[in-house]
């Protein structure tokens, strides 16, 4: 089914290339970006408002997906007419009922981070593809008003100041995949032709939609208002994703730090230079901890240098990580994949095309040094 709503959105995202406006109202705007503030402003011109940029929304809008919820599930399959993608209600409340959807199911909080990283990945991917067809003043708008950085036109190309984007890419709690030595820079600017203002605007919209949904699980936490169709939703999910796919199996092996993948040592640093990092990376550290085997106490005290460290809060989310409170579930570390999609992993291509989580490139160069290279990943890739 995904890959039908993926073929008819790329169908009619084609056709607006095909089409090549100048000028675009505000509402078609909302259809095509349902999380910039055109779908702010469509949702507060159709529903009686709201700011999407904030981490909880006004009841009376989750009302209103409950209604629509209810009267999809009252009709009949056949009846339920085709849906028209890049219509602006369709996108917007579809933004927002995913959004929602996240950060207040029963799903593990990695998992939910997860899930929305392949949302975010596809939606970029389309906003990429979009911005690429709309007008100069657009994307500059879309810059601006969005993602907080102004644009200086140049004839066709813009630029942005490198100071500006710094600033901003620092405070992104998933920061941008793209490297400083990836971009055009002359004289403390960014140069930037429309092409490559979309593919950056895609790299800075996911990192911006990361945020704003870690921001969202943590208010959801303690949230007593969770909205009624969200237990629905999620027994329909059921359907769709088996809850085997959440947890995986566990490992023990001896703790030793020059056998850590990139991604955890790097981790690992941060957090002994006080420096914050995203939630999902902490998770995979504490994960990644548990699976091999470490002590609950000992991982507590990797982050008691975080910068923003809290003792009861830290202690409750490892014990919860270690399967001792809540669900009672243990959690495993985050696949390659997951963190890569998370913008987590700090190389290009994987540290073993064959074994791709961290734990399994673990325990591979742990053996390594064992001298059993090609045993070891025969053995650990059969275990995947
Ligand atoms: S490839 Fe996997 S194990 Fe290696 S650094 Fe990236 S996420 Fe970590």
């Amino acid at each position: 089914m995904r890959n039908r709503c993926n073929a008819r959105s790329s169908e009619s995202a084609v056709r607006i290339l095909e089409s090549k406006e100048t000028s675009v109202d505000s509402a078609t705007l909302a259809a095509r970006y349902p999380f910039s503030h055109w779908g702010s402003s469509f949702i507060l011109s159709s529903w009686g408002g709201e700011e999407l940029r904030e981490e909880l929304l006004n009841e009376s809008v989750y009302a209103k997906l409950g209604k629509i919820f209810s009267r999809a599930q009252r009709s009949a399959p056949e009846t339920i007419p085709e849906v028209d993608y890049l219509y602006p209600e369709n996108e917007v409340s579809a933004y927002i009922a995913i959004m929602s959807f996240l950060a207040y199911s029963d799903y593990p909080e990695n998992y939910k981070m997860r899930l929305g990283g392949h949302y975010f990945g596809w939606i970029t991917r389309r906003t990429v593809t979009l911005l690429e067809s709309e007008s100069q003043g657009t994307i500059r708008e879309y810059y601006q008003t969005d993602l907080g950085l102004p644009l200086v036109a140049q004839g066709d190309i813009v630029s942005l100041s490198l100071k500006d984007y710094l600033a901003k890419a620092s405070k992104f709690v998933s920061p941008p995949k793209r490297t400083l030595a990836t971009l055009p820079l002359r004289r403390g600017e960014i140069i930037l032709s429309k092409h490559q203002a979309a593919d950056l605007a895609g790299d800075l919209t996911f990192a911006y939609l990361a945020g704003l949904l870690e921001r969202k699980i943590q208010v959801a936490r303690g949230a007593t208002n969770k909205p009624a169709w969200i237990s629905s939703v999620q027994t329909y999910m059921k359907e769709f994703i088996p809850e085997s796919t959440m947890f995986d199996e566990t490992v023990n092996r001896p703790n030793d730090p020059t056998k850590y993948p990139p991604c955890i040592s790097l981790f690992v640093e941060q957090l002994a230079k006080r420096e914050s990092i995203p939630h999902f990376a902490r998770f995979a550290v504490a994960s990644f901890m548990r699976q091999i085997g470490v002590e609950k106490d000992y991982v507590v005290k990797l982050f008691t240098t975080a910068s923003d460290f809290r003792a009861e809060m830290t202690k409750y989310q490892v014990s919860h990580i270690y399967g001792e409170i809540g669900s009672h579930t243990s959690y495993t570390a985050p696949s390659c994949d997951s963190l890569k999609i998370s913008r987590l992993c700090p190389i290009d291509g994987y540290c073993n095309p064959r074994l791709k989580h961290p734990v399994s490139v673990y325990l591979w160069k742990w053996r390594l040094a064992k001298g059993e290279s090609r045993r070891a990943t025969k053995a650990i890739s059969n275990t995947e």
